[in-house]
């Protein structure tokens, strides 16, 4: 678990003809096996971090990027986009964006990425079955993606970034096509990879879940980090607030009760927390 895979040193990156950089300073590392939690405003640079870390910058956008991304030792600048999609994989947050716009049905969509590596035509199709049933899109297999749902082009989205076999999955924002129900069996899926030994880099809107499985937090306020800690700490810190971090709502009940002497525990912040935490406190 302490082995480093992913390190980020004074990291920033300015679009070409932007004003200001999308974000600066950034530096982090992340340990293999961990569920590394990306939150921040809208436009406070997450996403652009996100194309960072998988090599999209600086080889598919045009900017000035200062700083390094390692991923096992090795210099994303001195890697190519090819080499580094069996070691990191991002799901974008449109997952419009991720389609070849070539592949004529779902199968040669999932199976994309491959033919470029000149995986065997009998292990590719092992790849796609596998990926195929585990994002439950196995009966839309000979679809246009073109005709697809949002939804279903997530799945899609999904299923061709982890087709690759990355060690280390990015994903960005990359349930918010899908509803309740559906994003909760994508999430379900990425805590089962994490728990398979997958290192996981997500970026999510929702604090309770981002509570619930970050190891720890990065926070990003108009592209500087703010703070990098366990949800613990981050959710605990009254200054979250101000940075535009939603706390999760039992948080906030533990906090006030604490606050009014009502609860002299610590806010713990675990995998099943919400009930647990609040009658804890009315115990008290
Ligand atoms: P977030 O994902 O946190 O909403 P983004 O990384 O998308 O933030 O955006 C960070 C900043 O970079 C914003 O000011 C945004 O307008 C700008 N930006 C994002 N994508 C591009 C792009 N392709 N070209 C120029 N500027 C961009
Ligand atoms: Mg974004």
């Amino acid at each position: 678990m302490n082995d480093t895979i992913l390190e980020v040193k004074d990291l920033s990156f300015r679009y070409r003809g932007a004003k200001r950089k999308a974000f600066q300073h950034i530096s982090f590392d992340v340990r293999k096996g961990e569920f590394f939690c990306i939150v921040g405003a809208n436009g406070s640079g997450k996403s652009t971090l996100c194309n960072a870390l998988v090599g999209l910058i600086p080889f598919y956008f045009e900017g000035r990027m200062k700083g390094d991304v390692f991923i096992n030792g090795k210099n994303t600048k001195e890697s190519s986009i090819a080499e580094l999609s069996s070691e990191i994989g991002l799901v974008f947050q449109n997952p419009f964006n991720q389609l070849s716009y070539t592949a004529g049905t779902v199968e040669e969509e999932l199976a994309y990425g491959l033919g470029n590596k000149g995986i065997p035509r009998e292990e590719m199709k092992k790849r796609v079955a596998k990926v195929a049933k585990m994002m439950r899109i196995d009966h839309i297999i000979n679809k246009n993606p073109l005709e697809l749902s949002g939804g279903q082009v997530q799945r899609v989205a999904f299923g061709s970034t982890f087709i690759m076999e990355p060690e280390i999955l990015v994903l960005d924002e990359c349930t918010t096509q899908l509803d309740p129900l559906g994003s909760e069996e994508i999430f379900d899926i990425v805590k089962d990879l994490n728990k398979n030994g997958i290192t996981v880099i997500m970026v999510d809107h929702d604090m309770e879940r981002v509570a619930r499985c970050a190891n720890r937090i990065l926070v990003l306020e108009d592209g500087n980090q703010v703070a990098i800690d366990t949800p613990e700490k981050i959710f605990g810190n009254p200054d979250m607030v101000a940075h535009q971090i939603d706390v999760p709502d039992y948080v906030s009940i533990c906090q006030e009760l604490k606050n009014r002497g009502l609860f002299k525990g610590e806010v713990e912040v675990e995998e099943e927390p919400t009930i647990q935490a609040v009658k804890e406190a009315l115990k008290v």
